[in-house]
């Protein structure tokens, strides 16, 4: 019997289009699809409580994809895989990259040490339409503005690989079964979780379907629609992509022949450049280690925010506030697990403009409440409403709740679906003042 090989599945939980998984079916040998939960490596950024729920259902689907073999096992990843290797006599681990700052640094160790056991490493681009790298300035640096990284370099760079067909009729290695369960993902009593799902359909399968009913029907209108968080003019795919139960590239290609059919090329460029953006902050972490924790602009690491406090902090978490467009995005995120890009960017300049609170407060909160919660995005993001990262809003952006909701809900769809009584709260506070006070503020970062 050959020796059998290792697919190690991460952040890419699909068949189709999985570099990884496809150079490991090529290679003839036995298949060890193996996924491991390693919560002591990622440190502060393990797993919030709503992602933990999403992987849990999206390891079942893509157990059941490889009829029930997948090995779910839990740990450090440096200690089990080579001893996985060493017990099946495996030759032989293929991967996809990650690129969170405490993976990196995990599957360097790791690969050193497979490699002195004399265990071939081989890893893949299956999560980026560009790597980092490969999109750099002419000086060879980073870019730190958006729209010239995205239509200088990306659009000047090799178009995006072209997706992978599932290969066919793998030769799976038969191990010990395990379920999700094994891993303690979900929540204990009260089973908050059951509501929540039932907005989503998780797994590669569903993901797909998603896609192909956005670009059916929605792509069109997307640049003007995606503004509006009453119309249904946006993919909600974030979750799915954050996972890689699809691909950033099945994304990007499939979206060109419906754009074009559709005569929608203007709503095609926009959601492409969203993709980008996704690009745009995975680049920004690998090239900043520290983005989750650390402003980009040095300017902003003596500010003075204020201490939160805990029931004004509450409000605001639980849709309290008596500004209805905040309370409706922050219970929608409470519900579902998702909350409307214009939307997270009202509710997050609320709390760090109005309320003054550090934007790891709101980082945070994303963290464990989001299903698509991804380090690079809900770092950038904030970082960028904060006004401390790149190519950010500038300080003195403060978005007024009021108008921002007349504006972009303005038969009020939206909010009467999530917080019909918040017209009736006495807010929290005063825009007016609030503004005032944070210009005031933020003069010392000018
Ligand atoms: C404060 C704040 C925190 C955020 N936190 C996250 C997060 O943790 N995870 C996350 O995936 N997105 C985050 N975003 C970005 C954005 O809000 C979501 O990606 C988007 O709302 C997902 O909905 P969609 O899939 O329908 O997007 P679509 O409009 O359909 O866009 C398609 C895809 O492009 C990517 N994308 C779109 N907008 C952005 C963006 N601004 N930045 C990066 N990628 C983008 C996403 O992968 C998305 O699924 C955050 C935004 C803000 C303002």
């Amino acid at each position: 019997m050959p020796a059998p090989v290792i697919c190690w599945f991460r952040q890419d939980l699909r068949l189709s289009d999985n570099p990884a998984w496809t150079a490991a079916c090529k290679t003839k040998s036995r298949v060890i699809p193996v996924y491991i939960l390693d919560d002591e490596n990622a440190g502060p950024w393990k797993m919030g409580a709503t992602s933990r729920v999403w992987l849990h259902h999206s390891l079942t689907a893509l157990d059941k994809s490889l009829a029930g073999n997948l090995l779910l096992l839990k740990g450090r990843a440096e200690d089990i895989l080579p001893k996985l290797a060493k017990d099946h006599g495996a030759s032989k681990i293929f991967w996809n990259r990650c690129y969170e700052p405490w993976r990196i640094a995990r599957d360097s160790r790791l690969k050193d040490t497979l490699t002195d056991q004399g265990i071939k490493c081989e890893s893949f681009n299956g999560s980026l339409l560009w790597e980092p790298w490969d999109i750099k300035k002419q000086d060879g640096t980073p870019y730190r503005v958006f729209t010239p990284f995205f239509r200088k370099g990306c659009l000047s760079a090799n178009p995006p690989r072209a997706p992978l067909p599932a290969p066919q009729n793998p030769v799976l290695f038969p191990t010990n079964k395990t379920t999700s369960e094994k891993l303690n993902l979900l929540p204990t009593k009260p089973r908050w979780d059951t509501p929540m799902l039932s907005h989503w359909t998780v797994g590669e399968a569903a993901a797909q379907i998603r896609l192909k009913e956005f670009i059916e029907h929605r792509l069109k209108g997307y640049k003007d629609g995606r503004n509006y968080p009453a119309r249904n003019n946006i993919s909600r795919l974030s979750p799915h992509l954050h996972f890689g139960e699809i691909s950033p590239n099945q994304a990007w290609h499939a979206s060109i022949e419906s754009g074009i059919k559709n005569h929608a090329e203007n709503d095609l460029d926009c959601f492409h450049s969203e993709l980008a953006w996704r690009e745009f902050s995975h680049s920004l972490l690998y090239y900043n280690p520290a983005l989750p924790e650390e402003p980009l602009n040095k300017k902003f690491t003596s500010f003075d925010w204020n201490t939160p406090d805990p029931d004004l902090l509450e409000k605001w978490q639980k849709g309290q506030t008596g500004f209805p467009i905040v309370d409706a995005g922050m219970r929608e995120l409470w519900q579902t697990g998702y909350m409307h890009n214009r939307v997270r960017m009202i509710v997050a300049s609320f709390l760090v403009k109005d309320l003054r609170y550090h934007w790891r407060v709101g980082e945070d909160w994303f963290w464990d409440t989001l299903f698509d919660a991804d380090l690079a995005n809900n770092a950038a993001s904030w970082q960028w409403v904060a006004g401390c990262g790149a190519d950010a809003a500038p300080y003195f952006r403060i978005f007024n709740p009021t108008t921002q909701g007349d504006k972009f809900d303005p038969q009020q769809e939206y909010i009467n679906k999530w917080a019909p009584d918040s017209h009736q709260i006495k807010p929290i506070l005063d825009h007016a003042k609030a503004r005032d006070a944070a210009l005031e503020a933020f003069k010392v970062i000018k």
